[in-house]
């Protein structure tokens, strides 16, 4: 039997992510995928980005940016076309990278597959997993299918979606938020991408006899969804012909290739349990969203994030299997929070009473002509968990992302700090001690004095002292009243502190719970 350290079920964009983060840290990864390859069909449109600072920790954002499409807004409309809300995206946002992307997810799958085989991970299709039993030390997994065989892992992250089998084999249940809409969703490939047909990018329409939503898949695909009356519509609906009939305002099959129709019913769940002994749910297999604010795979990145650097701790030897328990903890009221905020925005979108459609348009039409502008969607940070026990101004957020310049090159802070943790300091008003330095970066983490761009010249500082070239990370700083944060790997701020003391304290906090072997005492 093959004996590895953590057996990731699932290959869809979650255990894609999970394997590549837990491969390039140096662990024995296999996945385990039922389907003889990748899926290569889209369902996922859009990601934000905090996704992207994930993708670009993997080392595919450079080579995805010419096949996505930066979104910079998203329109809903009511059936006369009139203009109800438009939210507005930034080019570059608090991830350091644009607010929406567009994508066609098969051109994403495919990156991020030759990062997971980069990485050394074993990636083993038609091996659907049949059975697992839990030990001591390990968990046997069975595979059926083409390559019957077993597997011995220490740790298993399932991401095998939705209807996830491990997800019932371990007996967990969903809460259910009782919303459940059925739709239908086309998928397009344009004929000539150099000179695409003219169709909105992200448009809703708000249409109580026919709720529809038309986006962009990148440069050269593109998807309508239209809402149906009910499962039994599903059947019908799929009809080539019926579909060119209602895309007939905006596209016409000279202009593109209906590559795909699938139906769905939009559901909004979360699991009971996301941890059980030696397995973590990750992605679909622990929550799913309707897609309105396109973050259902955001969030299982997210989980992949959360997982691999607190299993990589753990894998070390440097914390205790505990601290597994805080991804539930840290992961479940942000993807509520997600959730709830989606239901919130796709009722008001799918109206279906016409007279309540026409309140609703009546109101938000009032509200543009007062020039109101529509509140920017945001998510919270986190409460509780692997945190600093201080509540300093900023601890849980996510940490804002801009370009810093270490005097060999200018580029965005993740790429210069690289992986792990790193403890940000306003190098004017805190330094710290050498044995400190060394105690974090036992822990792995890397300390990063951050200079005033008006102040010093890259080519003079120090080793490891950046200058903050766009000025971000001491504008989050003082902008808290703080001068320093210490930022997990996932990209959120475990603590903050005010001054020299204070900092001082923040370090030895954080290089204890990333376990720092001079202070394991276990
Ligand atoms: C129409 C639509 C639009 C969406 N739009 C967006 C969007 O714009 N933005 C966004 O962020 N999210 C969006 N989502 C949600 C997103 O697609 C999902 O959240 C995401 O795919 C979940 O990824 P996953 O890896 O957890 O699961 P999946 O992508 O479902 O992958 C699960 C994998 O596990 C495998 N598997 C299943 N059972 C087994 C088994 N027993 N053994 C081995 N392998 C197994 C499957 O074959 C599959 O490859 C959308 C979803 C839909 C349906």
């Amino acid at each position: 039997m093959d004996s590895v350290d953590v057996a990731v079920v699932g290959y869809g964009p979650v255990g894609m992510v999970t394997a590549a983060l837990l491969g390039a840290a140096g662990h024995r990864v296999v996945v385990l995928e039922r389907y003889a390859g990748l899926y290569n069909l889209p369902r996922a449109a859009i990601f934000d980005d905090e996704t992207m600072r994930t993708f670009a920790r993997v080392g595919i954002a450079e080579e995805l940016l010419p096949k996505i499409h930066v979104q910079r807004n998203y329109e809903w409309r009511n059936a006369a076309g009139e203009l109800l809300i438009e939210h507005d995206f930034a080019a570059s946002g608090r991830s350091g990278w644009a607010e929406w992307y567009m994508m066609y997810q098969p051109e994403l799958e495919s990156a991020l597959d030759e990062r997971v085989r980069a990485a050394g991970v074993d990636v083993r299709f038609e091996s659907p997993v049949t059975a697992l039993t839990e030990h001591a030390d390990h968990v046997e997994l069975l595979t059926g299918g083409r390559r019957p065989g077993s597997v011995r892992a220490r740790w298993v992250v399932a991401c095998d979606g939705g209807n996830s089998f491990v997800r019932s084999a371990l007996g967990r249940t969903m809460d259910d938020y009782g919303f459940s809409e059925p739709w239908m969703v086309c998928d397009f490939r344009f004929r000539d991408p150099a000179h695409p047909p003219a169709v909105p990018t992200a448009r809703q329409v708000g249409d109580p006899a026919g709720p529809t939503s038309i986006i962009s898949l990148g440069p050269a695909h593109h998807r309508f969804s239209y809402m149906l009356d009910s499962v039994e519509d599903f059947e019908v609906e799929r009809d080539p012909g019926k579909v060119w009939a209602r895309t007939r305002r905006w596209l016409s099959p000279d202009d593109a290739e209906l590559i795909r129709v699938a139906t769905y019913t939009f559901r909004s769940l979360v699991t009971d349990r996301w941890r059980v002994g030696r397995t973590l749910l990750a992605g679909d297999a622990a929550h799913q969203m309707p897609p309105f604010l396109g973050q259902g795979m955001c969030s299982g990145v997210r989980d992949a994030q959360n997982i691999a650097f607190k299993l990589d701790a753990v894998l070390r030897g440097r914390l205790g299997d505990e601290v597994l328990d805080t991804y539930q903890q840290e992961r479940e009221p942000h993807v509520r929070a997600v959730i709830e905020k989606g239901i919130e925005l796709g009722r008001q979108q799918t109206v279906r009473d016409p007279e309540r459609a026409a309140e609703r348009d009546r109101v938000l039409l009032a509200r543009r002509a007062a020039d109101q502008h529509p509140e920017k969607i945001a998510f919270p940070g986190l409460v509780d968990g692997l945190l600093a026990a201080a509540s300093g101004d900023g601890r849980g957020a996510l940490m804002a992302q801009g370009w810093v310049d270490d005097g060999t090159r200018r580029d965005r802070l993740d790429q210069v700090v690289g992986p792990g943790a790193h403890l940000l300091l306003d190098a004017s008003r805190v330094t710290l001690d050498d044995d400190l330095v060394a105690l974090l970066a036992d822990a792995g983490v890397r300390v990063v004095p951050l200079h005033d761009s008006g102040a010093a010249g890259a080519a003079e500082l120090d080793p490891g002292h950046v200058v903050d070239a766009d000025g971000t990370h001491l504008a989050w700083l003082a902008a808290r009243g703080v001068a320093a944060a210490a930022v997990r790997p996932d990209f959120y701020v475990f603590g903050t502190a005010a001054d020299p003391a204070a900092t001082d304290a923040l370090a030895r906090e954080l290089a204890a719970a990333l376990g720092a072997p001079a202070l394991v005492t276990r």
